[in-house]
C-alpha cells in the first residue's frame, strides 16, 4: 500500500494558507500547519484558522532568532520594517529541521506568485526556495502549475493536475476556492505583522536610531501609547487608553518612572529607564496634555518609581506644544 505522505505547511491563518492546506488534504494528502510566533505576530488568527479547519497546528518562539533580522536583513526591508523575505527563510528553514524528525516528506507555504511585492515575485520565490536548503520539496500549491515541478509533484506524491495556477493581487480566486471548500471563517488579507504596521515601523526605527539595538521589553512598549523622544534623550509613553495604561503598568521595570496627574482622569506615563529632570518635567507636561484637566489650569503630577515619589507642579499646555517629540504618528 502506498503510504499517506505528510506534509507540513507555514501556516498565518490567512486565507491562501488555508487553501493551501485545504488543496492538499483534499487529494487525500495528511497536512499539518505550523505558526510561528514573534513579538510582531501572535498566534491567535493562525489557531483560529486551524480550528475552523480542524488542522494540527504546531506553533513555535523563534524571536531570538529572528533578532539579527530587525537590524540587518541580508534581502532588507519592505516598506514598512518588514523583513519579509529573510523571514520566510528563517521560517522555512525552522521548519525544514523538523522535517525528518517529525516524520514530514515535503514542505508548502500558501504563496501566489506576483501577489506580493517583495516576496513573491518570481525572482523571490525562485531564491527563497534556493536558500531554504530544501527547494525541491517546497511546493506552493496555490501556484504550483506556474513554477517549476518539486519533488513531491515529480514522484506522484502529489497530482500536480489537481493544483493551482493562481498569479497576481486579485483574490476573486480564492474566495471562490474558499466558497467551493466551505470555508467560511477567514480574516482579511494583509494585516497581522506589526513590522507592516506605518505607526510601528516608525517607532521602531526611531528607537534603533537611538539606541542602536531593542530589547524584548522595548518592542513589547512599542505596541502601547503614543511615544514621545524628549530633548534629553528619554522617552515617554503615554496611554492612549485604560488598556494602554494597563499594558504600560504591565512592561514596568525597576528604575522606570510612572507619572499620573492628580484630581483628574488621565493617561499613565511611563518613562523607561533614567532621565533627565528636564525630560521629567516635560513627561509631566505630557500627563497633563493629555489628562482631562482644562488647558491652563494648575496641576499636581505624581512621579514614582526611580527609588522615590515626588510631585511636579505646573500649568497644563494643549498636546500641540508637544507634538515636536511625538514619534511615529498619533495625536
Ligand atoms: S509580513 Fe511580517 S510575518 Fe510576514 S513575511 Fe513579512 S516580516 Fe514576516
Amino acid at each position: 500500500m502506498n503510504k499517506r505522505r505528510r506534509g507540513l505547511g507555514l501556516f498565518s491563518g490567512g486565507l491562501d494558507s488555508m487553501l493551501a492546506a485545504t488543496v492538499l488534504r483534499a487529494q487525500g494528502l495528511e497536512v499539518t500547519g505550523i505558526y510561528f510566533v514573534t513579538p510582531f505576530f501572535g498566534p491567535d488568527r493562525a489557531r483560529q484558522s486551524a480550528a475552523h479547519l480542524q488542522l494540527p497546528l504546531i506553533v513555535l518562539d523563534i524571536t531570538e532568532k529572528f533578532f539579527p533580522l530587525i537590524y540587518h536583513p541580508p534581502h532588507g526591508f519592505g516598506r514598512g520594517h518588514n523583513p519579509c523575505i529573510d523571514c520566510h527563510l528563517l521560517m522555512l528553514r525552522e521548519a525544514a529541521a523538523l522535517l525528518a524528525p517529525e516524520g514530514f516528506d515535503f514542505l508548502f507555504t500558501g504563496e501566489v506568485l506576483g501577489q506580493r511585492p517583495m516576496s513573491q515575485h518570481r525572482n523571490s520565490l525562485n531564491l527563497i526556495a534556493r536558500d531554504s536548503g530544501v527547494p525541491e520539496l517546497l511546493l506552493r500549491p496555490l501556484s504550483a502549475k506556474l513554477l517549476t515541478p518539486t519533488r513531491p509533484e515529480l514522484l506522484g506524491w502529489v497530482d500536480r493536475e489537481k493544483l493551482l495556477d493562481l498569479n497576481g493581487r486579485s483574490r476573486k480566486p480564492q474566495i471562490a476556492l474558499a466558497a467551493a471548500h466551505g470555508i467560511t471563517d477567514y480574516p482579511a488579507p494583509a494585516g497581522g505583522c506589526l513590522l507592516t504596521d506605518p505607526g510601528y515601523a516608525a517607532r521602531l526605527k526611531e528607537i534603533l536610531r537611538q539606541q542602536g539595538e531593542v530589547s524584548r521589553r522595548d518592542l513589547e512598549l512599542l505596541k502601547w501609547g503614543r511615544h514621545f523622544r524628549l530633548a534629553g534623550g528619554a522617552k515617554a509613553v503615554v496611554g492612549r487608553t485604560q488598556r494602554d495604561n494597563q499594558a504600560l503598568e504591565g512592561l514596568l521595570e525597576p528604575g522606570d518612572r510612572v507619572l499620573k496627574v492628580r484630581g483628574y482622569p488621565g493617561p499613565l506615563v511611563l518613562v523607561p529607564g533614567q532621565a533627565p529632570d528636564a525630560d521629567l518635567e516635560v513627561a509631566a507636561g505630557l500627563a497633563g496634555a493629555y489628562s482631562d484637566a482644562p488647558s491652563e489650569t494648575q496641576v499636581d503630577v505624581e512621579v514614582q518609581g526611580g527609588g522615590g515619589a515626588s510631585i511636579i507642579h505646573l500649568t497644563t499646555a494643549p498636546k500641540a506644544r508637544f507634538k515636536e517629540w511625538l514619534v511615529g504618528g498619533g495625536n
